[in-house]
């Protein structure tokens, strides 16, 4: 009879309305705990006749306070959110083991399982995510917050707490989730890694010993890196700067040479940028930026705000590849048998065995890669372009030159001569099955052609 587990749980002493209540919080949703124990100890009184005696949470026995403090954790999470864009937030509170045992011993002298009801952790995250939500008109999110904040009850003094209104600071930890910008790039030069490269040489410091102490690294000039810039050192300040966060990672959809360009189509990529204050920065006005600082070297397109779940999927998710290349052939050769030999290629299954230049550490494997379509133009007897659309993971300039054998069949192997890339293009990364680009990874509505009109406008 729940009348007689109240009985029992006055017994144990002075016992706020919460924390009475918190036992039976599997009854009638749409109450708070507050609300049961308030239920609880009037229907208590009326039947024993008793006068009603509330009792404050101050002077509770097993939350010592803590059922008294939501508004003034609550209040204290948005001041420390102060500055902060969000959506999405999530509470967590750390309780004091005392707090725990009170909570155990409550039920045992009551005569209640160890774990009826619900505990003052869930209580508390669940009070406190209310109010801040309330305050900051904001929705609570248990999967992926764009805030979570963590309330360690031990970092104040529930009593003072209860006189003045307020909590201490670092009782409250706010983390502030990445946000995600995708978007593809075109690289327009060669030499120009992906990612940013620190020099080998010097380890990205820039500086050397020389005799008279610390001078700039020979090998980069100073820079600390290997080449002047990258995609990455291109596009990510101005995410970074717009999204106000602290730090950003580019993540690539795979990545080319640093020799080979990167045209048309472009390679997706997503900028993740670490403890963001604004989630949702204008791509069309971030692209354009980003487009007229790289001057040419760097291109992106396509930019939109997107979820964590892009990071996986650029990066998992299976793409085929477009290339051009430009090729040399040893001795002449004529039309006739260069159309035969790309003939003999398109749709064909190619074995390639890891190619030399790739990585020494990687053990050798012979893999199969398809080439969905090939053709190309001989330009004259020792130079042609090749145009093809092959499997992700095909090697490009092995499948021309044959890589010493090792890439069977090759363009070199059908020609019998010698045949070498001198300089290779990537025209698209498309998804295998499905394009990368799916509503369901984007948080932003899709670009309007007039996003679009205004980029060209404002060249
Ligand atoms: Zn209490
Ligand atoms: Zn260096």
């Amino acid at each position: 009879m729940i009348t007689e587990d109240a009985r029992a749980l006055l017994a144990t002493g002075a016992v706020c309305d919460s924390c009475l209540g918190r036992p039976f919080a599997e009854r009638s949703f749409g109450l708070t705990n507050a609300e049961r124990g308030r239920a609880l100890r009037t229907t208590v009184a009326l039947a024993d006749d008793e006068d009603f005696e509330s009792t404050d949470p101050a002077d509770c026995w097993v939350c010592e306070g803590y059922c008294g403090t939501f508004d003034a954790v609550a209040e204290t999470i948005v001041d420390a959110l102060e500055g902060v864009e969000f959506a999405t937030y999530q509470v967590g509170t750390r309780v004091p083991p005392l707090v725990e045992e009170n909570e155990r011993l409550l039920r045992e002298d009551a005569d209640l399982e160890p774990d009826a009801g619900e505990s003052m952790k869930r209580e508390m995250n669940r009070e406190v995510g209310r109010r801040v939500g309330a305050l900051t008109e904001t929705e609570v999110d248990f999967d992926r917050p764009d805030v979570l904040a963590v309330v360690d009850l031990e970092g104040f003094d529930p009593l003072e707490t209860l006189e003045s209104g307020s909590v201490t600071g670092h009782a409250v930890d706010v983390q502030i989730n990445p946000a995600f910008v995708y978007g593809r790039y075109r690289k327009l030069e060669r030499d120009i890694p992906q990612t940013e490269w620190p020099c080998r040489e010097c380890g990205g410091s820039g500086i050397q010993l020389g005799d008279d102490g610390e001078e700039p690294c020979d090998y980069c000039g100073g820079s600390g890196y290997m080449y002047d810039t990258s995609v990455e050192q291109v596009v990510r300040p101005h995410v970074v700067d717009a999204m106000d966060g602290d730090e950003g990672t580019f993540h690539g959809a795979g990545r080319e040479d640093v020799d080979a360009r990167m045209l048309e189509g472009g390679r997706p990529f997503v900028l993740e940028v670490k403890r963001p204050r604004v989630r949702d920065p204008d791509p069309a006005a971030l692209e354009r930026e980003i487009n007229a600082a790289a001057d040419g070297s760097v291109e992106v397109d396509g930019l939109r705000l997107a979820t964590y779940e892009m990071v996986e999927r650029v990066k998992e998710h299976d793409a085929s590849k477009h290339y051009r290349a430009d090729v040399e052939f040893a001795e002449p050769v004529d039309e006739a048998d260069f159309e035969a030999a790309l003939a003999d290629l398109e749709g064909t299954t190619v074995d390639q065995y890891t190619p030399e230049r790739v990585d020494h550490r990687r053990a050798g494997l012979t893999r199969e890669r398809t080439v969905y379509g090939i053709d190309g133009d001989l330009r004259s007897s020792a130079e042609a372009e090749v145009r093809l659309h092959g499997e992700g993971g095909l090697y490009v300039k092995e499948l021309i030159s044959s890589d010493g054998g090792r890439t069977e069949p090759s363009l070199a192997g059908l020609l019998e001569t010698d045949a070498e890339v001198t300089a290779l293009d990537v025209t698209g990364v498309e998804g295998e099955s499905e394009p990368f680009e799916r509503e369901e990874y984007f948080l932003d509505e899709p670009r309007s052609e007039s996003d679009d009109e205004v980029a060209e406008t404002a060249d």
